[in-house]
C-alpha cells in the first residue's frame, strides 16, 4: 500500500472494504485459490494444530513434550522409510529453506568437521554448491547465510521442460575445481517451484557419486525415485501433502550428523546425567533453541488418512492437473500452455484476451502476453474469486502458474476458473 504524503489517509469505510476483500481473496482453503502450494483446509490437521495451541509446549526436551518427541520419533522412522534410507536421522525446521539450509550445513561439517569450532579459517579455500537454474531461491539464501556467497551457488541449466541437465552439471563442477574452488553439494530439485519439474536424480547421483559430493534432494512433491541415493532431502509436508503451515522436515542418511554439526551443550537444558535416554532430547541438533510443534498435525493428519489415503490425495490433485489441461486444449485460442505435459500440479499458461487470439505466434505476441497478465491478475483481486500467482521464468515474458495443492478442488472449480479468466480478461 502507498503511503499517503501528510498522514491524510484513507476513509474508514474504504479501509474496511479492502480488509474485507483481502479476507475474501486471501482465504487459502478456499477450492478457487491456486496460487502457492501450501492451502487448503485440512480439518484433522486443524484439530491438531488446535490441540498443539492449547498443549503449548517446547520441542527441545524430551521431559516436557515426551509424547509430542516420541510421535516425532515414529513419523520421522516411517517418513525415512518410504524416502528408502535405511537408518538416519531427522528433523522438523520452520520451513523448506530452513530444511534446506541444515542439509548445507551438515554437508559442509561432514567435509570439515574443524570449521564449526574455527570458522573460514577451517577451510582449504573457497566452498561452492550447485543446484539448478530453475531451484528455489532458499540454496541462494543458504549460500549467503552460511558465508560461502551467492556467487558461489552456481546454478546449472535445465532442458526445455525445466530439469537439470546432467552433463552441464559435470562440466561446471570441472569448471569451478579448475579455477581452485571447491565443490562440496548438490541440491536437485524434485518439482521445481514454477514448472513443477523433476531433476532427474539417478543422473545427478551419478555425477554426485563420481566427484565425492553431498547429494541433497529438495522435494516438495511426494514422488522420489532415485533419491534412496541422496545423503539429504527435504520434503515439506505444508506444500502438497496439505498439512497446515509450517510442516517441514529434512532427513539425513547418516545418524549423528545433525547433533554433531549444531550440538552446543547448555548446560541448563541438555543435561547427560536425565533420568532417561537423553538422545530423545532433540533440541540440540537445531541453531534453534526452542523449538514449535509441528509434529501432531502431520502425525493426526496421517493416522487418519494412512499411506493409502495419501496416495488417493496426490492422486486427486494429478486428476485435476489432467482435467485442466484437457479443457485447456480444448480452447486453444483462450489458453496458451508452456508446457502441455507438466510433470506436477503446476499448469503455466498464457491467457489470451480476444484482441490478441489472431496475432501470429512470436516473441512479439508473447510480449504483448506478458503485458497482460498482471492486470488480469489485478482484476482477479479486485473481483475477489480467484487467486492465481504469475512470474516471469527466463525469457519467457509473464504468465501464470496455477497450482491445485487443495483437497477441495473439483472440476466445477476448475470450469469456473477457465469461464471466469474469460470473462475478467476477454477485453484486455
Ligand atoms: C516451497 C519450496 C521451498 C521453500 O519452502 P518454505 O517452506 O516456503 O521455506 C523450497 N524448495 C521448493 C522446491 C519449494 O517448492
Amino acid at each position: 500500500m502507498e503511503e499517503e504524503e501528510g498522514g491524510g489517509g484513507e476513509e474508514e469505510g474504504e479501509v474496511c472494504d479492502t480488509v474485507t476483500q483481502i479476507v475474501l481473496v486471501w482465504f487459502t482453503g478456499h477450492p478457487r485459490f491456486m496460487n502457492q502450494l501450501s492451502c487448503g483446509t485440512e480439518v484433522v490437521s486443524i484439530a491438531g494444530e488446535w490441540l498443539t495451541a492449547a498443549a503449548n509446549t517446547n520441542m527441545f526436551t524430551y521431559e516436557i513434550a515426551p509424547v509430542f518427541i516420541l510421535m516425532e520419533h515414529v513419523t520421522m522412522k516411517h517418513m525415512r522409510k518410504i524416502i528408502g534410507y535405511k537408518a538416519g536421522d531427522s528433523i522438523l525446521a520452520p520451513g523448506g529453506s530452513v530444511s534446506n539450509l541444515y542439509a548445507a550445513l551438515a554437508a559442509r561439517h561432514k567435509m570439515f568437521p574443524e570449521y564449526k569450532k574455527k570458522g573460514l579459517l577451517a577451510l582449504p579455500g573457497e566452498l561452492c554448491m550447485f543446484t539448478s537454474l530453475h531451484s528455489h531461491y532458499s540454496m541462494m539464501g543458504a549460500a549467503a547465510a552460511m558465508g560461502l556467497g551467492t556467487d558461489n551457488l552456481i546454478e546449472v541449466p535445465v532442458d526445455e521442460k525445466g530439469r537439470m541437465i546432467p552433463s552441464e552439471l559435470d562440466r561446471l563442477i570441472q569448471e569451478a575445481k579448475a579455477k581452485g574452488k571447491i565443490p562440496f553439494l548438490v541440491c536437485a530439485t524434485a518439482g521445481t517451484t514454477v514448472m513443477g519439474a523433476f531433476d532427474p536424480l539417478h543422473a545427478v547421483a551419478d555425477v554426485c557419486e563420481k566427484y565425492k559430493l553431498w547429494f541433497h534432494v529438495d522435494n516438495q512433491r511426494h514422488k522420489m525415485d532415485g533419491v534412496e541415493r541422496s545423503q539429504s532431502i527435504t520434503w515439506n509436508p505444508h506444500k502438497l501433502m496439505g498439512v497446515l503451515l509450517q510442516c517441514s522436515t529434512v532427513h539425513f542418511q547418516e545418524d549423528g550428523l545433525l547433533i554433531s554439526c549444531n550440538q552446543m551443550c547448555a548446560d541448563y537444558l541438555f543435561q547427560q546425567d536425565k533420568p532417561y535416554d537423553v538422545n530423545y532430547d532433540t533440541g540440540d541438533k537445531v541453531i534453534q533453541c526452542g523449538r514449535h510443534n509441528d509434529i501432531f498435525k502431520l502425525w493426526l493428519l496421517w493416522r487418519s488418512k494412512g499411506d493409502e489415503g495419501f496416495e488417493k490425495h496426490m492422486d486427486h490433485l494429478f486428476e485435476m492437473t489432467s482435467y485442466m489441461i484437457q479443457r485447456m486444449k480444448q480452447h486453444p485460442d483462450k489458453y496458451e500452455l508452456l508446457n502441455d505435459e507438466p510433470e506436477c500440479t503446476n499448469v503455466c499458461f498464457w491467457y489470451v484476451p480476444h484482441r490478441l487470439r489472431s496475432m501470429k505466434a512470436g516473441p512479439d505476441r508473447h510480449k504483448l502476453l506478458g503485458d497482460v497478465q498482471p492486470i488480469l491478475k489485478g482484476r482477479m483481486m479486485t473481483a475477489g474469486t480467484l487467486m492465481i500467482g504469475y512470474q516471469p521464468l527466463d525469457h519467457h515474458p509473464n504468465f501464470f502458474r496455477n497450482i491445485i495443492s487443495s483437497q477441495a478442488v473439483r472440476r466445477e472449480d476448475i470450469d469456473f476458473m477457465l469461464e471466469e479468466l474469460d470473462r475478467l480478461g476477454y477485453d484486455l
